[in-house]
């Protein structure tokens, strides 16, 4: 699956002074979210403004990169024709375990595998010329005690 990502020719992220500091991490392969320095809260997307005090102390800080599916749909006919020949995919709402929720798109080789409640982990992945968050599913434990 990730190998046909890389041939991609998509649209991607532009990246603005307040959003600047996640997608070099993402391209370090690392996860980071602002926390606002007045009430403690974690925010994505990346803002000028914390939207729960309206404060303007966002410190970026290092993030888990985990959480869970919220809700998703598999994508069949993408919105845009540079995404059809990774079709179909699935597209998440991912709560964070650090409270935010954020769009991405779930790593499966089956659509059909996508839960609600799938406990997820950000992988970057190489699309084209970008880099970007995607999740995949956290791996099952084994049952070794149940022989
Ligand atoms: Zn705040």
């Amino acid at each position: 699956m990730i190998d046909v990502f890389t041939t991609l020719k998509v649209p991607g992220p532009i990246p603005t002074a307040i959003s600047e500091p996640f997608w070099a991490a993402v391209r370090r392969g690392e996860f980071v979210l602002q926390r606002c320095e007045d009430c403690g809260r974690r925010v994505f997307y990346p803002r000028a403004h914390c939207p729960h005090c309206w404060g303007s102390r966002l410190v970026w800080h290092a993030a888990s990169g985990r959480g869970a599916v919220k809700s998703f749909s598999a994508i069949h006919r993408p919105g845009h024709f540079a995404w059809a020949e990774a079709a179909p995919y699935v597209v998440a709402l991912i709560e964070l375990d650090e409270g935010p929720t954020m769009l991405s798109q779930l790593l499966l080789a089956n659509p059909g595998d996508a839960a609600v409640g799938m406990r997820v982990t950000m992988r970057p992945v190489e699309i084209g010329e970008f880099v970007l968050p995607f999740f995949a599913p956290d791996a099952v434990k084994a049952h070794a005690d149940e022989t």
